[in-house]
């Protein structure tokens, strides 16, 4: 036991850094703080300084870090067994299965473990769907996107990104995507072909920089979309479980995807847990074989995902979301900054975006930092605001007085 006991710490927040910087591949660029530990809203650095965390893991710590809770189911299940591969059942996944599609209303759920996987699973359905079901010729289906999409990293979801470095040298692409302009329901419609199976659309673009389309743009998206009879796929992996204070960001226009992916606070941020949902005339397409994964819907990750999904609803997390978020975001447009262009958000997912003289948002993450809150430039010009959402009046109020100083620098 003693050989594995963790050693007393001996390096400086420095070596921790250039350590990664010499072994670790250099596809980051993080904010230089060495994170050691995490407690609710709150995570401490190996030097001992203390942060408010404003960013969640992007979302992926909804529930606040080390939730007390998940904690002790997780611990509870690695005592048990972790993994039976999908070659036997365990006692864990028909439990998330039944809890997973209760609380949102759908027929079935697919487990996955990362969000791109979700994603990728959903593309899948929406296709093979489109061609056994809708009638679509074999390797014909088309699946519509949105300009400033951000689905993830898989070879397949960069070929549909507008985002030209999330491609650079990383062709040949996959075929039978098109894009229109996110918030343009009409441009949606122009679009679609007898070959169209899906339109795929985050509810509020995160990664673009906290992008919420028009009033309407999603109801009139579903209606279109039924219309067609194309499926609706709503990504809901970053404003999903209760972000943007209800339990789906699309249930701020009441509408209800097709297929839905979760993924990020799907498990608290203990471990990677995703899923697609969808009701049993399109997730009956899948046929034993067609798809797995060999961790998707371990026992471990039920268990997680279960408490994590409990702790979000029992403990009015979802609610907390929506109340503290018109808080912080009414807090934020009161900023008279000359750097601020827009305030913007729904919930606890919030984007400041920054005039182009501002000089890029990195520097105000940077300050932010040193003042104690942790925050991320989300491209070039907008900081965006995520904290857990077990998130108190108090902690924002102490967190606004380091970030009304750090927006008034020069
Ligand atoms: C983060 C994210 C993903 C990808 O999730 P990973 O776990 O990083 O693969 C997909 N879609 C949206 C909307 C996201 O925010």
């Amino acid at each position: 036991m003693q050989a594995d006991a963790v050693q007393p710490r001996t390096l400086s927040e420095l070596d921790y850094i250039a350590l990664e910087k010499q072994y670790g591949a250099n596809n980051y660029k993080p904010i230089d703080v060495v994170i050691e530990r995490g407690e609710g809203v709150w995570v401490w650095d190996v030097e001992g300084r203390r942060y408010l965390d404003f960013l969640s893991a992007y979302s992926a710590v909804n529930q606040g870090h080390a939730h007390p809770r998940i904690l002790q189911a997780m611990i509870e299940q690695a005592q048990k067994v972790t993994l039976t591969s999908r070659a036997f059942r365990n006692d864990q996944l028909p439990l998330l299965a039944k809890e997973l599609c209760e609380l949102t209303g759908y027929d079935k759920m697919l487990p996955m473990n990362s969000g791109a996987e979700a994603v990728e699973t959903a593309l899948k359905l929406a296709r093979k769907w489109g061609h056994k079901v809708k009638g679509v010729p074999e390797g014909q289906a088309e699946i519509i996107v949105a300009s400033g999409n951000f689905q993830g990293r898989t070879i397949s979801i960069i070929s549909f990104s507008d985002e030209p470095q999330y491609k650079d040298g990383f062709g040949p692409f996959t075929p039978g995507y098109k894009t229109v302009p996110y918030g343009d329901a009409d441009a949606l419609e122009a679009a679609i072909t007898p070959n169209t199976v899906a339109f795929s659309v985050e509810p509020i673009q995160g990664e673009a920089g906290i992008v919420l389309p028009p009033d309407g743009y999603l109801r009139r998206v579903r209606e279109i979309c039924t219309r067609h009879n194309v499926l609706l796929f709503t990504d809901e992996i970053q404003t999903g479980l209760g972000r943007t204070g209800k339990l789906f960001a699309s249930h701020w226009e009441d509408v209800r995807g097709d297929i839905v992916t979760l993924g990020k606070a799907l498990s608290g941020g203990f471990y990677p847990v995703s899923a697609v949902l969808a009701d049993d005339p399109i997730m009956g397409v899948f046929k034993p074989g067609d798809h797995g994964s060999t961790f998707g819907g371990n026992p471990l990750a039920a268990a997680v995902a279960r408490m994590a999904l409990r702790v979000l609803v029992e403990e009015g997390m979802i609610d907390n979301a929506r109340v503290m978020g018109e808080y912080l975001l009414g807090r934020l447009k009161r900023i008279e900054s000359k750097h601020i262009k827009e305030v913007r958000g729904r919930g606890l997912l919030i984007g400041v975006e920054l005039t182009d003289e501002a000089g890029g948002a990195r520097r105000f993450c940077e300050a932010l930092k040193e003042q104690g809150v942790l925050s991320k430039e989300t491209h070039e010009n907008v900081i965006r605001f995520a904290p857990p959402l077990t998130i108190t009046k108090d902690d924002i109020d102490w967190a606004m007085g380091r970030i009304e100083t750090v927006l008034m620098m020069d």
